[in-house]
């Protein structure tokens, strides 16, 4: 956000001036995090169940031009102004969505069940080749989330390319209402946070909002193979592209799995034929890389721009991360889990050429309801297809994926306990030539085990 006094703010969000300097010009963005405040920001002062942003004002005041409170604690700092808000998240969307009504930019809103943050740094790969583009920065992807994601848009930003969550029903329509994207890409429609949302036809049906609020002249990207892509487009007023391995309007063709990732076709119709070496793994990448494409089409690149942006792509850690460690190929998936990317990892692990074993350390699967018991043991009989040699469950709740492989079975199947039980277990195990997949829930945290069996260099 560009420099803004405290009076311009209050303009914008209909709030009461309290004190301190009105037109000192608050230049270090916005933040919500009193640790992380930027010289000269905007603090929010958001409240949370076990929290209250309030609290944290006065110190927050000391950095930031000002602070946006729904209560003035004792302590500001006469040099910072205050803002009165009944609500300060509120606040802080009505602020986003007048930032957003200044910008000129064209935006890409993106959801899915799988692979939005992914899909996100493949299209940011791609449009940045050409254009000016600003982009979610991590996982910030929920009601405070795009909002922060809206407010570090410059006015000289060509291209914004915001990842949208949801866990409940509803959560889609106001983010879209915030971003108002041209073009909307659903990476998938999977069986993520089920629990909330009653069934897959209600994910569908969210994820369809992101379809609904293009505009006429806008884009809707998604899977070819999707079971919903007929929803999608009865969703929407925008032109769709469907994209997808050997079958849609932008497809992949010849896939060859590499050392680094994966080589495949892209083809789009009249328009190119050229060899891409994605830097990562998987089918579902090269999915992934075809919306990015695509939206880099609809963008107007040049097919070598694209081309390009997909070579070069870095992604966000822990999504199927592959390092050497000791002549073992270690798979870092750790970032998060349900059944979906749970398999497509799997699929990927057991796809990589190996001289040695394959194994899937895996944790637990979170916010799967009723679906949960069915969900952890689809991923063990996965796994057994897929003839993994050995397959680990850690940590509470797990055992129901090993569960599901019967004793006797070619895919050994082992429950531990704790992080470091499995650590020991596989440094006893391992060695030279096998492949290790890491993955589960955020709340699993993967990570510790693998840190622990492979320490970090
Ligand atoms: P979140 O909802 O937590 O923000 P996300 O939708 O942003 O997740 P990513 O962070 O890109 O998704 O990836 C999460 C996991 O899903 C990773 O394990 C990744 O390998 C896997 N994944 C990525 N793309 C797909 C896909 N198209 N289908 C299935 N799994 C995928
Ligand atoms: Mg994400």
């Amino acid at each position: 956000m560009t420099s803004l006094t405290a009076h311009g703010i209050c303009n914008a969000i209909g709030g009461q001036l309290v004190s301190g300097p009105f037109e000192r010009v608050a230049s270090g963005g916005v933040c919500t995090d009193s640790r992380a405040l930027a010289p000269h920001a905007v603090f929010f002062a958001l409240g949370g169940e076990k929290f209250d942003g309030n609290l944290f004002a006065p110190e927050a005041s000391r950095t930031a031009a000002a602070v946006v409170v729904s209560r003035v604690e004792p302590g500001i700092d006469p040099s910072c102004a205050v803002i009165l808000v009944e609500d300060t998240l509120a606040a802080l969307q009505k602020l986003a969505s007048w930032w957003r009504s200044n910008l000129k930019l064209t935006v890409v809103g993106l959801t899915g069940s799988n692979g939005k943050t992914s899909t996100k740094d493949l299209t940011t790969a791609v449009l940045s080749r050409k254009f000016r583009t600003v982009a979610t920065e991590g996982n910030l992807n929920n009601h405070i989330g795009v909002p922060l994601s809206i407010l570090k848009a410059e006015p000289d930003d060509e291209m914004a390319v915001w990842e949208m969550g949801m866990n409940h029903p509803g959560e889609l329509a106001p983010l879209c209402g915030m971003a108002r994207p041209h073009i909307g890409i659903i990476t998938s429609i999977g069986t993520s946070h089920i629990e909330y949302m009653g069934s897959r036809d209600n994910i569908a049906r969210e994820k369809c909002t992101v379809a609904e609020c293009l505009p006429e002249n806008g884009h809707m990207i998604f899977p070819a193979d999707c079971d919903y892509a007929d929803m999608i487009r009865q969703s929407t007023r925008a032109a769709c592209i469907d994209c997808g391995i050997d079958s849609g309007t932008v497809r992949a063709e010849n896939l060859v799995s590499t050392e680094d990732g994966t080589r495949f076709t892209l083809i789009i119709p009249d328009f190119c034929r050229e060899t891409v070496e994605l830097p990562v793994h998987g089918r579902h990448m090269v999915c992934n890389a075809l919306l990015a494409a695509a939206a880099g089409w609809v963008a107007g690149l040049a097919k070598e721009q694209i081309v390009s942006g997909l070579n070069e792509a870095k992604l966000t850690g822990g999504r199927l991360h592959c390092k050497q460690s000791d002549g073992i190929l270690v798979i870092d998936d750790t970032y998060n889990a349900n059944p979906d990317s749970m398999q497509a990892a799997l699929r990927t692990a057991a796809g990589l050429p190996c001289t040695g074993r394959r194994f899937a350390v895996l944790g637990r699967m979170g916010e799967l309801g009723t679906f949960s018991a069915e969900g952890h043991a689809l991923v063990g009989r996965t796994a057994e297809e897929l003839h993994f040699d050995y397959v680990v469950s850690v940590g509470q709740d797990a055992a129901q994926i090993t569960d599901a492989i019967p004793p006797g079975s070619a895919t050994q199947a082992l429950y531990l306990a704790t992080p470091e039980e499995a650590a020991e277990w596989l440094r006893n195990h391992v060695a030279p030539g096998d492949i290790v997949l890491f993955k589960g829930s955020r709340a699993a945290r993967m990570e510790q085990v693998m840190n622990l069996t492979f320490p970090p260099q």
